[in-house]
């Protein structure tokens, strides 16, 4: 083992909390070092999540335009053929490219990387096994764990990456299954139902909950979204609870009954993708070295500056409270970073937005209509369709809504959800909204370009004060 050299931080994980958190020290002027075990930074979303599922849906949304949407718009293709090894080296070439980018920031913002996997040795040293062999060590004044998630698995059935295979399987699969059934109609669940639905497959999706989209998403656009990737050709069972599988020959045959008890029935699946959520994942840091523990659902208990009991060891992203999401780690990242050099840092978590890459995308900020009913606040409601939108009407592409919901009294808007085209990139003015605590009379009385499709939200933002002009 090589000499323990001292750092005022180190952290543990090179994901999207890990490697930011490095970046933003380095930036302040702390000797920082960044331990990560899989060798490549970026983590989960680099790697396996964010990065390449969108490379996919993007990917997959084009070949399934070109096969069913280009008559009406005067274009005429020829055959149109599937290049499957073609469509995974894309991605492939997205993802290294991002994370060698993120090596480059490493070495100009003067962040030592460390390929191993860290554990603690006691409450200022991390022993690291390195990737090349052998071990060293490093100590630290601060420490941060960004260690990150991994899928749940499902009771009873033994995932191999090829036919029970979780989002990393399904990112990489080598051909386009016949049949598919997906257990869990969360984001995971229906964004990677969609790639493969729209590839060839037949997708069917198994819900335990009467509604899809997991945590979060708005009742009434669950709604909408399901109709409309029902009318792409997925197929949803909700209520339903997956029972068992079995296999049978090369396929699986995967039993289903309804939430509540009773009818039963048997799906038949060549690929089958567990989407029932993620969980923290802290195995093999040597916790108990320092007598650290994690709550019953795997995370790490932190107070509001990202304090573990031991105050120089801060946790954030994934393995932690608070959604999995990567602008959410991102956020955390750089306050815990302030916390240390400044001791003030911020993140407002009830302006987080959430995005879903199907098509057309769903985004929201802020509270649903179910949770603002529950609140016992009264609100309003104010709407507005993209087929009255001039852009979407132009673009052939008028399916969905944007729909706001304000405190009936003060007008403050209180969540904002969109089912469209683009509803990813238009939600951040949702969240700028939200932040500074504006009015729907903010944004209808804010000029937005014509023809954009972010007249749709203007437009609805009026809706909810007054009237919309074009409905
Ligand atoms: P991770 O990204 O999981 O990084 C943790 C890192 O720590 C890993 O690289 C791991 O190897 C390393 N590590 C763990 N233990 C050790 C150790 N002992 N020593 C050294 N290294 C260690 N979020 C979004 O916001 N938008 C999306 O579109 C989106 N799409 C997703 C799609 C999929 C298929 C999945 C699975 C997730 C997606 N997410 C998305 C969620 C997002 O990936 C996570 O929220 C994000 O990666 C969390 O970052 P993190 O740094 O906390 O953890
Ligand atoms: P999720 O929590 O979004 O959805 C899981 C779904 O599975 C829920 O609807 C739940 O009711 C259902 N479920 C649970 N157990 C079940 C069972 N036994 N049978 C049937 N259904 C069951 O989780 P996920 O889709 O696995 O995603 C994991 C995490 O990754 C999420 O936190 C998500 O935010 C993140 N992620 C984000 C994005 C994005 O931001 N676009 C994309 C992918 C993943």
């Amino acid at each position: 083992a090589s000499e323990a050299a001292e750092k005022d931080l180190v952290i543990i994980g090179g994901g999207v909390a890990g490697y930011v958190a490095a970046i933003k020290a380095g930036q302040s002027g702390l000797s920082v070092a960044c331990i990560e075990k899989r060798g490549m930074l970026g983590g989960t979303c680099l790697n396996v999540g964010c990065i390449p599922s969108k490379s996919l849906l993007n990917n997959s949304h084009l070949y399934h335009q070109i096969l069913h949407d280009t008559k009406q718009r005067g274009i005429e293709v020829g055959e149109v053929k599937l290049n499957l090894e073609q469509m995974m080296k894309a991605k492939e070439t997205s993802v290294s490219g991002l994370t060698k980018g993120i090596e480059f920031l490493f070495k100009k913002n003067n962040v030592e990387y460390i390929k191993g996997t860290g554990a603690f040795a006691d409450e200022h040293t991390i022993n690291v096994n390195l990737i090349d062999g052998g071990e060293t060590s490093v100590k630290a004044k601060n420490i941060i764990i960004a260690t990150g998630s991994e899928a749940t698995p499902f009771p009873g059935m033994t995932i191999d990456e090829e036919k029970i295979i979780t989002s990393t399987g399904a990112i990489a699969l080598k051909q386009v299954p016949k049949k598919m059934v997906v257990i869990g109609g969360g984001i995971i669940g229906l964004e990677m139902g969609s790639v493969w639905s729209r590839l060839g497959a037949e997708v069917t999706v198994v819900e335990f909950l009467g509604q899809i989209g997991g945590p979060g998403m708005d009742a009434e656009i669950a709604k909408q979204a399901q109709k409309l990737l029902g009318k792409q050709g997925m197929k949803f069972k909700l209520n339903t609870k997956v029972k068992s599988g079995e296999e049978s020959g090369e396929a699986f045959k995967i039993n289903v009954e309804a939430a509540k008890g009773g009818k039963e029935e048997a799906i038949d699946a060549d690929v089958v993708l567990v989407a029932i959520g993620r969980r923290p994942y802290t195995a093999g840091l040597g916790l108990e070295n320092i007598g650290i523990e994690t709550d019953d659902k795997g995370r790490l208990v932190i107070d509001q500056e990202y304090r573990t009991k031991l105050p120089h060891i801060r946790v954030i992203g994934d393995c932690t409270f608070g959604p999995m999401l990567a602008h959410k780690a991102e956020e955390e990242a750089v306050a815990a970073v302030e916390f240390i050099t400044k001791n003030y840092g911020h993140v407002n978590y009830g302006a987080i937005p959430s995005v879903m890459y199907t098509h057309p995308e769903v985004a929201w900020v802020g509270q649903n209509e179910q949770e603002v009913k529950a609140s016992g606040v009264k609100y309003k409601v104010g709407t507005f369709p993209f087929s009255a939108n001039s852009r979407a009407k132009t673009n052939l592409d008028t399916e969905g809504m944007v729909k706001f919901i304000a405190d009936a009294e003060t007008d403050r808007i209180l969540g904002i959800h969109i089912i469209g085209p683009n509803a990813g990139e238009m939600i951040a003015e949702g969240t700028l909204a939200l932040e500074y605590g504006a009015s729907t009379e903010d944004v209808g009385r804010t000029s937005h370009a014509h023809p954009t499709l972010s007249e749709a939200f203007k437009e609805a933002a009026m809706a909810t004060y007054g009237k919309a002009i074009h409905y």
